[in-house]
């Protein structure tokens, strides 16, 4: 289940979702752009980081790589496109994927870029 939160941009997160305490959680204004086969892609995406811990993984590696950011985010964007793959399984929907990158705010470090989002889809259209 998506947890709409109000003004999530606002609070200093990004226009998007994530997962805490076992609930997802979405920004309100996000939500309200988003097709139903788009909400159940990020309720996988979210799903998949709850699912592998990747919360506690990337307390672990903070810890691991001495809090140099760099190179925790290196794996933060694997994980990031881990949970992009697991969701693009789930719903078997490559072109709603897509769409939905365009309805995402991207360029932070600790995601891959948009571009690299939509190859991961288009290399697996076909294959699912
Ligand atoms: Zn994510």
């Amino acid at each position: 289940m998506l947890y709409p939160i109000h003004n999530l941009k606002e609070r200093g997160f990004r226009l998007g979702a994530t997962v805490f305490l076992d609930k997802i959680y979405i920004s309100k204004d996000l939500d309200a752009k988003l097709t139903p086969v788009e909400r159940h892609i990020i309720w996988a995406h979210e799903l998949y980081h709850s699912l592998c811990e990747h919360r506690i993984q990337l307390i672990l590696l903070w810890i691991l790589c001495l809090g140099i950011t760099p190179l925790v985010n290196i794996f933060r964007r694997r994980m990031e496109l881990e949970a992009d793959r697991y969701a693009i399984y789930k719903t078997r929907d490559i072109d709603a994927f897509i769409g939905l990158m365009d309805k995402l705010e991207h360029g932070k470090s600790t995601h891959p870029a948009k571009e690299e989002r939509i190859k991961l889809a288009e290399a697996m259209r076909g294959k699912i």
